[in-house]
Formats: C-alpha cells, structure tokens, sequence
C-alpha cells in the first residue's frame, strides 16, 4: 500500500473477497460459480477482483458490456466469460476471437453472431436467454421456438455451440414473492423444450446473490453471484452479510482537509440548509457527489469520525462535505470513515443506503475514478 497521504481512498480487501467466494461457493456445492464483475467488479475494480476471484475457485467471470470482457481479456484472464448485453453492431467477432461467450436474447443477435463466426473463421459459444419474467433483456416465451430452432440450426452448421440457456430473477431478493416460483415455471418449460430440440448446454443458470443464498432449488448448473461476493447482502430481507460469512471487501475514507470552530448561527455549504446551533467544531471530509457520494446524503449520511458517527451538515458539494463535531475535537489529517465492515465502528454501506434512500448495490458501485482503489 502506499505510503503517500490520500485525500481518499477505497480500501479493497482482495483476501474478504476471495474468503466471500469460497462462502458462496459452500453454499451452492453442485454448482460452478460465476463472478459477476460488471461495473468495474461494483465498483471495486474488475481486474484485481477478477484475478481474486479465480484465485478462490470461480470457473466463470460474468460483464454487462462485451468491452468489460474484453479489457478482462486484454489483462489476461483465459478462463471462461460470459457478457450479455450486447446491442446491433457490437464487437462480435473481436469477443469470438477471445473466446467469450456471448448471450443471445433475439434473433437480429444470432444473425450478427453468425456473420461474426464467418468473418473470425472460428464458431462462436452462444448462451440463450429467455425472459422469465423480469421484462427486460431475453427472448420472449412466445419467440423461444424460434430462437431455439436458429441456434439448433447454427450449431448444425458448426457456426456455433449453445452452451448455455439461462435467464433472471426479478423478485429474488424478496424470499416468497410469487414471481420467484413463476419464473422457475418458464424456465423449466424453456430448458425442457431446447433439450427437445436437441440442444445440450454445458450451463443452465438463473441464479443471482439472493437465490444463491436463500433457493438451493435455483442453482441448476451455475450460480452467478454479484453483490455477496463483494460482502453485502442484496437486501434486508435476505439477511445480514455475516449470517451467510460474507465480509464487506471495500472501506471508503478520507482525511479532513479542515477542522474549524464557529459560532452558533453560522449557515454550512450550499443554501444553508444546516444552521450551527451553538458554538461548535466542523470538519470538511474532501469527498462529493463528484466521488460518488449521493447529494441525497446531504443532511442524512452517516460517517465515523473521532469513534463517533456524526451526520452531514448541509449539502454534500461535488467534492466535499461537512460534519459538525459538536463538542469534540479533531485534527486535520485525521481519518472519516464513510463506510466499511462495521468492524470499528463504522457505518456499513447498508447504512448509507438506508440514509440516501437506495440500494448498498448503488452506495459502491458509483464511488467513481477518482478515488483511488488501494488493494490488501
Ligand atoms: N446476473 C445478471 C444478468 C445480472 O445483471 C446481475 C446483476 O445485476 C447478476 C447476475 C448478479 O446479481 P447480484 O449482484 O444480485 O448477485
């Protein structure tokens, strides 16, 4: 780690992340485990979490966009990868070249696979998706026959493999929500109909973090899991991260870059919302809505700073913020903490996400570019 002061920092605990892995791992035991590191891995950083990632066991990394998969591909990962969300015109015969495999959600996408495999000279691994029920990406229970018969007659023509047909849940992080066993319903008529037809995946998978830890039944082939192998839990409902052993792997700090006292009266950042009551101490956290922290925050978010939580005090700015220390005291220099494990004290990023009004997905993964990731 460098020894150079930070103005702020996303500590990313590799060894919690690979520990997380193997929790998971523990949880589905028949199944093979993808590491979804979309996003920058959550924000995370997807290179070094990907590397951890395999390091604790996972056979698959999963990406949103084929260029996530491609800069894996560029940094050096060989292991199997899927990415899924592709539009018209997207670099299929680069991702075929590189050995990803692509998910199919239409026709218009087998059409652009198959072009690319004639261009590349080499048959591409295609993954069928169907829409279960979340309404967004995959094909429509009413086009499967379809879809199916194209891939089938593809794969005769050895222009590509089916090697998987797998969808998503909309509601699993609501353990009981009807839609859960609905979903399960499509997705079996789908896999019995594509066997039907004579395709055999290697992989069927519908399981994201909240089925992986609470429906064994979900787990099919392969779990692909997400926020819980970055230590949060995908909602309250689901649980706490510890009582499934997951560790939260990213810590977020600054160091105050002013300690000041005032008087009472005095108004504090942008429009004045927060009025210091009496004489008091107030410490700027050089962090903003530029570095990610929600301007929702603004009055509402939590930060550890002296052994104690303190609020922020008016409106989050695009690069810092303000807590009112009361009576205590600090040094400039000294470290807040926004969020963490809990370990020492600190809020967790469920605690931001309860204060801003959103997801803990949310809380990490728009911490931005600019605050430095600092691996241990
Ligand atoms: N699979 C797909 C298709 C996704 O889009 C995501 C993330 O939203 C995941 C799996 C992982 O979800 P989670 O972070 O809840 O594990």
């Amino acid at each position: 780690m460098s020894e150079t002061p930070m103005r702020a920092r996303a500590v990313v605990d590799l060894a919690a992340l690979r520990a997380n892995v193997r929790a998971l791992r523990a949880r589905a035991p028949r199944a093979q485990l993808m590491a979804v590191v979309k996003a920058d891995a959550y924000g995370h950083g997807a290179v070094p979490c990907a590397r951890a990632a395999r390091q604790a066991g996972a056979e698959w990394l999963g990406t949103a966009t084929p260029q996530e998969a491609l800069a894996l591909r560029a940094a050096g990962d060989t292991g199997r990868l899927l990415c899924w969300l592709w539009t018209p015109g997207g670099p299929w015969r680069e991702a075929v070249e590189a050995d990803i495999d692509v998910s199919v959600s239409g026709l218009w996408a087998l059409e652009e696979v198959t072009a690319a495999v004639r261009a590349a000279g080499r048959p591409a691994r295609v993954q069928l998706k169907i829409d279960t029920g979340l309404g967004r990406n995959g094909c429509q229970p009413g086009d499967w026959e379809k879809l199916v018969a194209a891939a089938r007659d593809a794969e005769r023509a050895g222009l590509v493999k089916v090697t998987g047909v797998w969808s998503h849940f909309a509601c699993a992080d609501e353990p009981g929500h009807p839609s859960i066993r609905a979903q399960l319903g499509v997705f079996e008529d789908a896999l019995s109909y594509a066997a039907r037809e004579g395709l055999t995946p290697e992989v069927r998978h519908i399981a994201n973090s909240p089925a992986t830890l609470t429906l064994p039944e979900t787990h099919y082939d392969l779990v692909r899991t997400g926020v819980a192998m970055y230590g949060i839990s995908p909602s309250p409902e689901v649980g706490l991260p510890e009582d499934f052993g997951l560790r939260p792997v990213m810590t977020l700090t600054a160091s105050l870059a002013s300690v000041k006292r005032v008087p009472g009266g005095h108004g504090v950042s942008y429009g004045h919302l927060y009025v210091t009551p009496g004489e008091t101490t107030l410490a700027l956290v050089p962090v903003g809505y530029a570095d990610g922290i929600p301007r929702a925050a603004s009055g509402t978010g939590p930060v550890l700073v002296g052994g104690k939580w303190r609020t922020v005090a008016g409106r989050v700015a695009m690069d810092q913020f303000v807590v009112d220390l009361g009576g205590d005291t600090a040094r400039v220099g000294d470290e807040a903490v926004l969020f963490g494990p809990g370990d020492r004290g600190e809020p967790t990023a469920e605690d931001w996400a309860r204060a801003t009004g959103t997801i803990a997905y949310e809380v990490v993964t728009r911490i931005s570019a600019r605050v430095p990731r600092v691996y241990t």
